[in-house]
């Protein structure tokens, strides 16, 4: 479409330099007569040319006069507008199709705009013809000074885009259903897992009672089914309130506030302390940038993202930084670790909800990246990994620069 705007608007100048030459030509008065012959010639010649340059123009061209006579049209117009040339050309545009082109958004745009501005790009009109119904136009209109000075002509070039708005309004009808569906389901996720969580707590509990009595007095297989049940209790514990977490990561959160990320990393530590005093991992980190943000999920992405890394350690012991560097007009935050690292074709796939790549080896519930994408598109950023297989990924996450 730019390019189709570009070609327009040179073919237009080439027009307006054409009109000119000729005009020039006109109004050479000492020419003899050989000279006269040559430059009518050149005259019709650049009259053709720039017909055909009106002609060539994709979109619907008119060109008036300065009491808004139709001097010529493009074939493109009589097709779109349903006219033809007969009932066109002498008209006064306004009168067009029985007075159909009486527009007044036209009008003030043809009488009151232009005449001050010379040139009117992307002049958007509503309007309802009788002939073809509602129609969404954009104008490009400019007007070109006839070399006397007495008089002008007008280039006015409509671009319909009709069919354009008509799939932009059905998408952005689209997107509000999508949104709202999103909400639902995110509500229906928080109730559905807010409701699960008491029972299973309480089978839980249950099991871990019935575990500390019966232990040893019945025989190895039933402490053995009783073990089972209560890791199974535990898992399907962390899986909904994993869900409860990201039901409400998307519509839930709070307000955004001027947040530090050195602080909320300093929180992030502090509830891994224990995995992070197991795991031996050694953490090191550059200072962090404030941004608007809700504090809480800052701390959660940090926590998910250096929590992965801990558990997702190589041979090695776990080391892992922190830092962030501004680009332009955001932030790029890093989490880099020495950890097993994830295959390329799968870089994308681990920030959907509940996909996990090594599910043997490693506990988890396969949510954790999906919240942090919810929590970092929330704050008007992108989220992507890096990574070697073997040796070790890089997690970025991008955050606007604070106003
Ligand atoms: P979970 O860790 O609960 O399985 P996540 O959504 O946090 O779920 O991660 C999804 C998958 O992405 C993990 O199962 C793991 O395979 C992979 N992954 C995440 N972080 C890392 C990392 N730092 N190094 C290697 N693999 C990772």
């Amino acid at each position: 479409m730019k390019d189709e705007e570009k070609t327009t608007e040179q073919l237009l100048n080439e027009l307006a330099e054409l009109r000119r030459q000729v005009a020039e030509m006109e109004t050479a008065e000492t020419l003899d007569v050989n000279a006269r012959k040559l430059t009518e010639d050149a005259v019709e010649e650049a009259r053709k040319y720039a017909e055909n340059i009106v002609e060539t123009v994709r979109e619907p061209l008119v060109v008036l006069d300065t009491d808004l006579k139709i001097i010529s049209a493009n074939s493109s117009f009589y097709r779109t507008f349903k006219v033809t040339l007969a009932d066109t050309v002498g008209q006064i545009l306004y009168d067009l199709g029985n007075r159909q082109w009486d527009i007044p958004k036209l009008r003030v745009l043809l009488e009151e705009i232009l005449p001050l501005k010379t040139e009117v790009l992307d002049f958007e009109v509503e309007h309802e013809f009788l002939t073809i119904g509602p129609h969404t136009m954009l104008l490009n209109a400019r007007r070109i000074i006839r070399e006397s000075g007495r008089s002008y002509l007008i280039l006015l070039a409509i671009e319909d885009i009709t069919e354009r708005r008509l799939v932009e309004d059905k998408l952005k009808q689209l997107a509000e259903e999508l949104a709202r569906s999103n909400v639902e389901l995110e509500h229906f996720a928080s109730l559905a897992s807010h409701d699960l969580k008491s029972p299973v707590l309480a089978i839980g509990t249950l099991l871990r009672l019935f575990q500390r009595r019966y232990t040893g007095k019945l025989d190895t297989e039933a402490d053995q089914f009783i073990s089972d049940a209560r890791k199974s209790a535990l898992r399907m514990e962390k899986l909904i309130s994993d869900i409860l977490a990201y039901a409400r990561a998307g519509s839930q959160g709070k307000t955004f506030e001027p947040t530090d990320c050195s602080e909320a990393l300093d929180i992030s530590l502090a509830n891994l302390k224990d995995a992070v005093e197991s795991g031996k991992a050694e953490i090191t980190r550059d200072s962090l940038p404030k941004v608007m943000g809700d504090h809480i999920q800052m701390v959660q992405l940090f926590q998910n993202l250096i929590g992965n890394a801990i558990k997702l350690h190589g041979e090695e012991r776990p080391r892992i930084h922190i830092s962030a560097k501004q680009m332009e007009k955001e932030w790029v935050f890093s989490v880099r670790d020495n950890g097993i690292g994830i295959p390329r074709e799968q870089t994308e796939k681990i920030f959907e909800i509940f996909q996990r790549l090594n599910k043997d080896k490693y506990p988890g519930s396969g949510i954790g990246l999906a919240i942090c994408k919810k929590i970092v598109e929330r704050h008007g950023g992108r989220i992507w990994v890096e990574s070697e297989l073997g040796k070790g990924s890089i997690f970025y996450f991008t955050i606007p620069v604070m106003k």
